[in-house]
């Protein structure tokens, strides 16, 4: 009797889960169509390195210029593309985006820095994934040593065998990796020691904690520099938005400083030129 009537209750109109449910279709087959109309395009966030007062590398963001409803950020998408499985072909449009933008700067003969490239799991799970991210490297020749993939903390745990294999491949070709919202994946702090990760990047969560002059989360911070420094990893503290946050990041150590007081996702050119210009 219970199944019947858990069976009918889906027989019922439910107007918002349609809505959200027609959104998600809608999107799914217009994102098809977005990567052959080449809708998406990659902004560079700049990271700061404090200490040395300037641009030190950058972080690779996707948008979607959507010809109904404008320039949409990641936040809408890529957990709809995580889910159907389009995140593969993103994320690969992505990576090659970023390849031949970093290529060029090579060539002209930029300064080196760190140009980071948000990996999704589900993207990393699928079969040949680290060859075709390989392939695209190899047929871009770009230098990858100038390239840090960032990984979440989640995907760690959650598919921590296959990512491990994944890692070290990337590192043997002399990418860095950078574990991505740190502190927001309930992981053991001894997950740490089990991969070989270059940075730790601080979520926002954290940093905005700082803001409030919040003692509790002033002490994280601390303890989580303190780790990262004593497992030879960098620390960058992502969502910087205030002096306050910056002086206290810098009492404390962290190396680099990601954040809206800097500059938010700008395009590849912008990027340049804050760099040429010695920013
Ligand atoms: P994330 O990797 O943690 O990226 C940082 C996000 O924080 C970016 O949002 C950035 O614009 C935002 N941000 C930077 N500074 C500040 C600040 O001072 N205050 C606040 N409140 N926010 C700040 P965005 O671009 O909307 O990206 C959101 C997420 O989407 C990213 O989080 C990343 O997980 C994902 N994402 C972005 N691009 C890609 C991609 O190419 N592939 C994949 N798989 N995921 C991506
Ligand atoms: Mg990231
Ligand atoms: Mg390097
Ligand atoms: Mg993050």
């Amino acid at each position: 009797a219970a199944k019947q009537m858990g069976r009918d209750r889906f027989a019922f109109y439910h107007p918002e889960m349609n809505a959200k449910h027609l959104e998600i279709l809608t999107l799914e087959s217009s994102m098809r169509d977005a990567l052959n109309r080449t809708e998406f395009f990659v902004e560079y966030q700049p990271k700061i390195d404090i200490h040395k007062n300037k641009i030190v590398g950058a972080e690779a963001l996707v948008r979607w210029r959507h010809p109904k409803e404008g320039v949409l950020l990641p936040g809408r998408f890529i957990p709809i593309a995580e889910e159907t499985g389009l995140i593969s072909s993103i994320g690969l449009w992505v990576l090659q985006d970023v390849c031949q933008t970093v290529k060029r700067w090579q060539d002209s003969g930029m300064p080196e820095m760190n140009v980071a490239i948000n990996i999704s799991g589900v993207e990393l799970v699928r079969p040949n994934s680290v060859q075709r991210i390989m392939d695209v490297i190899e047929k871009t020749q770009v230098d990858p040593s100038w390239l840090e993939f960032e990984i979440t903390e989640t995907t760690l745990i959650k598919d921590g065998d296959i990512v491990k294999l994944a890692i070290q491949h990337f590192k043997r070709h002399g990418i860095t990796i950078a574990l991505d919202d740190f502190g927001t994946g309930y992981s053991s702090l001894g997950v740490l020691t089990q991969y070989d990760i270059d940075t730790l990047k601080i979520d926002h969560a954290f940093t905005s904690g700082i803001l409030a002059k919040d003692a509790k989360y002033e002490s994280v911070i601390v303890a989580m520099i303190t780790l990262a420094h004593s497992m030879d990893m960098k620390v960058v503290a992502e969502g910087v938005e205030t002096k306050y946050q910056q002086a206290f990041l810098t009492d404390q150590g962290c190396d680099v400083m990601q954040g809206f007081l800097f500059s938010p996702a700008v395009a590849a050119d912008v990027l340049e030129t804050l760099i040429r210009n010695g920013r």
